[in-house]
């Protein structure tokens, strides 16, 4: 565990700017789900998956799954990549995780019900990058394609891990939106609530060849602080009008 002495400093050096998101049944915002994967966030399921019950995980899950039942109950759109990899083609540096067709691939129990769910596109991803990951060989982009057929003006942007992952993908988005590719979209909302990263301490690291430390919170709040940078409003709460 990192000092609070630390992550609070790191905080003061590198304050968010968080708000509040409102969201309302009729409003232009789709939900993009990044690696709700149970290699990524189910104890033991796997390399890179938590070996013990990890909170910061455990609330990134229960507030997606308070979103998107938010989402489907209103038939909003919901994009949701999960993490696919061929057993052959590695993914350096990180070591084999989520082969195509496995329990490591597929949704967190709690939200596998999203399967099922007409307003909810699915895309398995074989790479990092959502963006990267959803272009198809004829060069058309599956994720543009939902923001435009969606008229979507923003995205809340949600899941695992915040520094890998998300912080690519939402990168990539404003790269695209700023280029034009994206219209109508304004707005790449990152919820902090609902990302999570994995920690690898120190001294635990110390001890492993080849690994490099990972400090789960300093690296959630610093990736978090990037997506900022970059041009991502952050928002610290999600709230929803009461339905008529
Ligand atoms: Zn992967």
């Amino acid at each position: 565990m990192v000092s609070s002495t630390i992550i609070d400093q790191l905080k003061m050096e590198l304050p968010l700017k968080q708000e509040t998101l409102v969201l309302s049944a009729d409003n232009s915002t789709g939900l993009v789900l990044v690696d709700l994967v149970n290699g990524f966030c189910t104890v033991g399921a796997g390399n890179m998956a938590p070996k013990v019950p990890n909170k910061q995980i455990e609330e990134m899950v229960e507030e997606t799954a308070r979103l998107a039942r938010f989402f489907c109950d209103n038939k909003l759109p919901i994009f949701a990549f999960l993490d696919s990899h061929h057993p052959d083609v590695p993914e350096p540096p990180y070591p084999p995780h989520c082969f195509a067709g496995t329990h490591e691939s597929k949704l967190v129990p709690e939200l596998e019900w999203l399967e099922s769910e007409s307003n909810v596109t699915i895309r398995l991803k074989d790479c990092i990058d959502g963006f990267l990951g959803s272009m198809e060989e004829n060069g058309s982009n599956v994720f543009a394609n939902w923001v435009k057929t969606n008229r979507l003006e923003s995205v809340l942007v949600v899941g695992i891990c915040t520094d890998i992952c998300v912080l690519d993908f939402v990168s990539s988005a404003l790269s695209a939106r700023n280029r034009g590719i994206l219209t109508p979209l304004k707005d790449v909302i990152v919820y902090s609530g609902a990302c999570a990263t994995y920690d690898l301490p120190l001294h635990v690291a110390e001890t492993m060849k080849d690994a490099i430390a990972h400090p789960q919170d300093l690296m959630h709040h610093i990736a978090l602080y990037m997506a900022q940078g970059r041009g991502a409003k952050v928002v610290s709460e999600v709230t929803f009008t009461t339905q008529l």
